[in-house]
C-alpha cells in the first residue's frame, strides 16, 4: 500500500499540480465489469466504494441474479448497474476478435436480445442507461440496438462522445492483463498510462474529458486489490450520471 502510494505520487504528482495551477481537477469514474451475483469480492469492491466516497458503475451479466446484485448494492451509496452483454458468450467466426453480436445477426434478433435484457433489469427494479460490451465489441447492428432503445454504450480506450448514437462514454485505466492470465498490469504501467491520458486532457484543454478506470472484482489478484485501495485514495471519481 505504502510503495503503491509512494509510486503514485512520483509519478501523478507533478502532472497534477499543473491541472491544479490551472484552477482544475481531472474527471475519473470507474466501472467494475462482469457482475453476475454477489460474493466476497464484490463485497470487497462495494466496501472500497463506500470508504473513499467513489461512485461505482458495476456491469452486470443479465443472465446471473440481478435482485441478489441490488440488495447487496443497497448500502452503498452510489453505485450503477449497467447491462453487461447477453450472456457474456463469444460468438464471433474463428479468426475475428470476440464479441457476442456478429454479422449474421439480424438488427431484430439483437434487439430481442436487448429487450430481454433490460426486462431482466427492469423485474429487479432498474431502468438501465448504459451498456457495456462484452470483450468492449460494439457491433454495428448492436449499436442500431442500443440506439434504438435509448441505452449509452461503454467500451474501451476512446474519447467520450455525447452525441453520437450511441451516445459513448468509455473506461481507459483497466488495472489488469489479460494474457496468458488475468493478473494486476503493475503500478508503474497503469500510472504512466495514467499520467499519459491526464497530459493529452491538459494539452488539448479538454479538462471535462472523462478518464474511465477499469476493474475486474472476480479476477483481482492481491496486488490489484492494494493498488486499486492507494488509487482510490488519490483521485476521486464521480458519478457517471453526473457527466
Ligand atoms: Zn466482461
Amino acid at each position: 500500500m505504502l510503495l503503491y502510494r509512494t509510486l503514485i505520487s512520483v509519478l501523478l504528482d507533478s502532472e497534477l499540480g499543473r491541472w491544479s495551477a490551472r484552477g482544475k481537477a481531472p474527471v475519473f469514474w470507474w466501472r467494475d465489469d462482469d457482475a453476475r451475483r454477489p460474493g466476497p469480492a464484490l463485497n470487497r469492491l462495494l466496501r472500497l466504494s463506500e470508504r473513499f466516497e467513489a461512485p461505482l458503475t458495476l456491469a452486470v451479466v443479465p443472465d446471473g441474479d440481478i435482485a441478489a446484485l441490488v440488495a447487496a448494492c443497497a448500502t452503498t451509496p452510489d453505485v450503477e448497474l449497467a447491462i453487461h452483454g447477453f450472456r457474456h458468450e463469444n460468438r464471433a467466426p474463428e479468426g475475428l476478435p470476440s464479441g457476442e453480436v456478429h454479422d449474421g445477426d439480424s438488427l431484430d434478433e439483437v434487439t430481442a436480445e436487448l429487450t430481454a435484457a433490460i426486462a431482466a433489469f427492469a423485474q429487479a427494479g432498474l431502468k438501465p442507461e448504459l451498456f457495456v460490451p462484452p470483450w468492449n465489441n460494439a457491433h454495428p447492428t448492436l449499436n442500431a440496438a442500443l440506439a434504438h432503445h435509448g441505452l449509452a454504450v461503454s467500451r474501451y480506450g476512446q474519447a467520450r462522445a455525447p452525441e453520437a448514437s450511441p451516445p459513448r462514454v468509455d473506461a481507459h485505466l483497466d488495472l489488469m492483463r489479460w494474457k496468458p492470465t488475468a493478473r494486476f498490469r503493475g503500478g508503474v504501467r497503469v500510472l504512466l498510462r495514467a499520467r499519459r491520458l491526464l497530459a493529452e486532457r491538459r494539452l488539448g484543454g479538454q479538462w471535462d474529458q472523462p478518464i474511465g478506470l477499469l476493474t475486474h472484482h472476480l479476477d483481482h489478484d492481491e496486488p490489484t486489490w492494494t493498488f486499486l485501495e492507494a488509487f482510490l485514495s488519490r483521485i476521486t471519481p464521480v458519478s457517471r450520471r453526473g457527466f
